[in-house]
Parts: structure tokens; C-alpha cells; sequence
């Protein structure tokens, strides 16, 4: 069986100092734990050329496919608010792109697969749990119907990596619109290549944004697409953990999952990332956050806006200022949705903080809470029940006829909660990669339940319960 990936590159046209051209680094002995059969059919790839010796050699690294143009993109960004000039690749090499079943260019990106010039003093690999839990999650996400990058492959490395001890090494084969952070532009916006910015922005326009126009066209959609992921995370309790502007995608994708969790109990100000000290990025701070790193992304093209400086800040200005708005609609029609509502407007804002507030003040479970609501078992999940029932009055006035088909099709009956997908990855680690199948099985339908996969969506022991996740390093 050949392996025949019908690569058409682009972003390798761009000029020369927005990559470095490079191989990924050889590995000691790839194998295979997983190839995302429906993902692959959608890429036009053949799942079973992708599982074969060639095809595992080539996702993890070991061999370069006809018509690859492997390279790692530079991009800079602010890390924790902390301006750093240069970022970049520094342990995933774009090995090409190709055209999808709907004709959307799609990268291919082997991640972890060696060192690159924007390494700094990293080893430029991956260790399995990284590897394994941005393969749920971003799997899950997609399959709950949220923009995000894609998992079409994992392959184990047969060499260590040496991190708090030695662990098992591991590529993904990560799959994006693009991997244009809004990094990128804040690299050639520092060193005032006005040059690069403008090839950069006309290629992002022509790649993601056809319709925008121009500079400011661009901002506008990039800021709407982000508004709306952003509710969306909002909607199934997602904490992504590392917002900063690399790690910001201007196709509007999730991108790079590292210490990201679904909450299981409410609370608005959970944070999980082990080195998010200040809760900079915590669940509520994160359409905030959003609009900062928007700012930043007008601050970088801002010469593109307009020539007279005032008027182009003025017209960035206005761009950024639409965020809340467009967030705030999409929020409404969320969680309204989530309540089973058709028609939502402003005035139903008291009525979803009702709900969320009393899920804060009660510790009760976010994801459970809300599919309780199509099965009168929501209540159960508060300390104190009346809380609940006290709530529920004013929306058992507001709900129309069909809440109930409409509140199931918007709450997931199961989420990649931390518990199951720390335990999937301990497993792995000890060569048991069950638990990872089955967690994946059951996330593909997350608003069907079989059975089968009851457990999934029970909350954590005590003792089961994680409360730090950690940098995918
Ligand atoms: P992240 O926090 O995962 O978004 O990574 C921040 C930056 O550090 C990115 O430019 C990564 O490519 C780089 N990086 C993270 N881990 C490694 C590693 N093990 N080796 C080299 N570079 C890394
Ligand atoms: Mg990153």
C-alpha cells in the first residue's frame, strides 16, 4: 500500500523569512496508536495507507512524503501579557497542506517531531499525555461543534523524553485552517516589515477571508469569529489556559491545547493551568482576554488601516470595541439554547445569570446540570434543591413547547472531563490504550449516551478529582 497525500502547498510561497525550511528529526522506532478514520476521508487520505509502515513512518517524523514542503513557521507573541519577540515552531513542523472534501486548505503538522531554529532551549518533542489529551480534546470539541484544530494521527516515538523523569515520547499529526496565530503578525509588526505584514495579510484575506476586502475587513471578521468561539468555549465550560496571542488563531480555530480543561463544578473564576498564577486566564476572563489579544492583532496591521495613523486607530478602535456585542449575542444564544429556549433576546440575561449563579453559589456540576435539564435530574446537582426549584420557576414561564428536544440538542450528555482523560493517558503510559479508545468513542457522540459509557459522564471522586493541568510540554 503507497501512501499518496495530494499535497498543495502555500504558505512555503511566502517570503523566506517567515519560515525555516526544515525535515522533521528521524525517531528511534514509530508506532502507531491511532489514525482519525473519518478525519483522514475528509482530507482525501487513505486511512489504511496511513496505518501502514510507510504511512507511520511518515506521521512520526521518519520519512518525508512525495510532495511534503516540511517547515517551521516563526511568530512572536505576548505570553502571560509578557511580550516575547520570538516564538515560533519549536517542536512542529508543517509538513504541506491539502485541499478537503469541501475544498478548505487544511495544514498538516507533525507536532513534536524534533528541534527547530525557534526551539530556544526546548528538545522540540512531545511526551505521550500532551500528545493523547490534545487528540481528545480537540476531537471533542469538534464533535460538540466548536471551531478547533483536528487530530488525524498519533504515533509513539520509541524514544524517551526526559521531563519531571523519563516519559514516552509521541507525535501528533495536528490538523488546522491554519496555523496564522495572531503571533505571526506581531512578529513582522515589531520589526516594522511592513513588506511582510502586507503579504501576510493578503494571504490570510485570500486563504480565510475572501469577503473581507482589506485590512480592516480582515480585523472585523477575525474579531467576530473569535467572539463567537469564545461564547462557545463559554457554552460547554472550557478553560483553554494559555491565551496568549500565539496561541490565538486568526481562522478562529481552538488552538494549541495544553493546560485546558472542561470545569466539572461551576465556578467562574476556575483556573486550571499550573502556571496560571494570577488567574489571568480563568473560565469568565477569557472573553477579556480575547479582546486584549484582539488589540493586539489591530496594533500589528494597524498601518494596513489606514495611512493617517489617527484614523486608522480610530477605525481599529471601533473594530475591537464590536467585540462584546458580537460575544454577547452569541453567549445569549448559546445558553439560551442550553435552556431550551427559541427566541432569545437581552432579557434573558437575568434569567441565565439566575441559573449560573445559583450553579456558583452550590458547587453543582456544570455539564451535568444543564443535560439534567432535559431530565428533571438538574436539581439533584445543587447542595441545597430548592435553589434550583427557585430558579426553575421563572423558566418553566419562559420555555416554549419543544425545550426539551432543543435544550438535548445543545447540552453534551458528556464532556473529556480532566479525571477521564488523566486516567486515559496513565493507562497509555503503562501500554493500556483502552481507556483512550473508549473515551474517544463515547466523545464522538457527546449528546448520546450509551450505556455502555455511563461512567464517562459521572463526576470525579474526590480522590479522582484533578485540579491542575499542566503545559504540553
Ligand atoms: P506553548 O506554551 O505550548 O504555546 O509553547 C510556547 C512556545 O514554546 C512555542 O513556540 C512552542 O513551539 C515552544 N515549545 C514548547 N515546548 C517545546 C519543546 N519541548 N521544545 C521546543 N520548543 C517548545
Ligand atoms: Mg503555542
Amino acid at each position: 500500500m503507497t501512501l499518496h497525500v495530494p499535497f498543495d502547498n502555500s504558505y512555503g510561497r511566502l517570503p523566506d523569512r517567515f519560515f525555516s525550511r526544515l525535515a522533521p528529526t528521524p525517531v528511534a522506532k514509530p508506532g502507531l496508536i491511532e489514525v482519525n478514520d473519518r478525519l483522514a476521508a475528509e482530507l482525501g487520505l487513505d486511512a489504511e495507507a496511513l496505518r501502514s509502515p510507510e504511512g507511520v513512518s511518515a506521521l512520526a517524523g521518519n520519512a518525508v512524503p512525495e510532495g511534503a514542503d516540511p517547515l517551521a513557521q516563526v511568530y512572536a507573541g505576548h505570553q502571560f501579557g509578557g511580550w516575547n519577540p520570538q516564538l515560533g515552531d519549536g517542536r512542529a513542523i508543517l509538513l504541506g497542506e491539502v485541499i478537503d472534501a469541501n475544498g478548505i486548505r487544511r495544514d498538516l503538522q507533525l507536532k513534536g517531531a524534533g528541534p527547530t531554529p525557534y526551539s530556544r532551549r526546548g528538545d522540540g518533542r512531545a511526551w505521550l499525555g500532551p500528545v493523547l489529551r490534545e487528540y481528545i480534546v480537540s476531537e471533542a470539541m469538534h464533535a460538540l461543534g466548536i471551531p478547533t484544530t483536528r487530530a488525524l494521527a498519533a504515533m509513539t516515538t520509541g524514544e524517551p523524553v526526559i521531563r519531571n523523569g523519563a516519559l514516552p515520547g509521541a507525535v501528533l499529526t495536528r490538523v488546522a485552517t491554519s496555523h496564522i496565530r495572531v503571533g505571526t503578525f506581531q512578529y513582522f509588526a515589531a520589526r516594522q516589515d511592513l513588506e511582510a505584514i502586507e503579504a501576510l495579510t493578503d494571504y490570510v484575506i485570500a486563504r480565510h477571508y475572501p469577503e473581507a476586502g482589506d485590512a480592516l475587513g480582515l480585523l472585523e471578521a477575525v474579531i467576530a469569529r473569535q467572539a463567537r468561539l469564545v461564547a462557545r468555549w463559554m457554552g460547554v465550560g472550557f478553560i483553554h489556559g494559555v491565551m496568549n496571542t500565539d496561541n490565538s488563531s486568526v481562522a478562529g480555530e481552538t488552538i494549541d491545547y495544553g493546560p485546558c480543561a472542561f470545569m466539572d463544578a461551576y465556578h467562574p473564576g476556575k483556573v486550571f493551568s499550573s502556571i496560571d498564577q494570577y488567574g489571568r486566564y480563568a473560565y469568565a476572563k477569557q472573553p477579556e482576554i480575547a479582546v486584549w489579544n484582539m488589540a493586539q492583532l489591530a496594533t500589528a496591521i494597524l498601518p494596513l488601516i489606514d495611512p493617517d495613523q489617527n484614523t486608522a486607530v480610530e477605525k481599529a478602535t471601533e473594530a475591537v470595541h464590536r467585540f462584546p456585542d458580537i460575544y454577547q449575542d452569541t453567549w445569549i444564544e448559546v445558553f439560551g439554547a442550553k435552556l431550551g429556549l427559541a427566541d432569545t433576546s437581552r432579557d434573558d440575561v437575568p434569567l441565565i445569570e439566575g441559573l449560573l449563579g445559583a450553579m456558583a453559589r452550590q458547587g453543582a456540576d456544570f455539564t451535568r446540570t444543564f443535560r439534567g435539564l432535559t431530565d428533571d435530574t438538574a436539581r439533584a446537582e445543587f447542595a441545597e434543591p430548592q435553589a434550583f426549584d427557585a430558579w426553575a420557576e421563572g423558566w418553566q414561564a419562559r420555555r416554549p413547547d419543544d425545550w426539551q428536544a432543543r435544550a438535548a440538542a445543545a447540552n453534551p450528555a458528556v464532556i473529556p472531563r480532566n479525571h477521564r482523560v488523566e486516567q486515559a493517558i496513565s493507562a497509555a503510559v503503562a501500554g493500556d490504550y483502552a481507556p483512550f479508545r473508549t473515551l474517544n468513542a463515547a466523545l464522538s457522540t457527546p449528546f448520546e449516551l450509551s450505556a455502555g459509557h455511563a461512567h464517562l459522564a459521572f463526576v470525579p471522586a474526590p480522590e479522582e478529582e484533578v485540579r491542575q493541568t499542566f503545559c504540553g510540554t
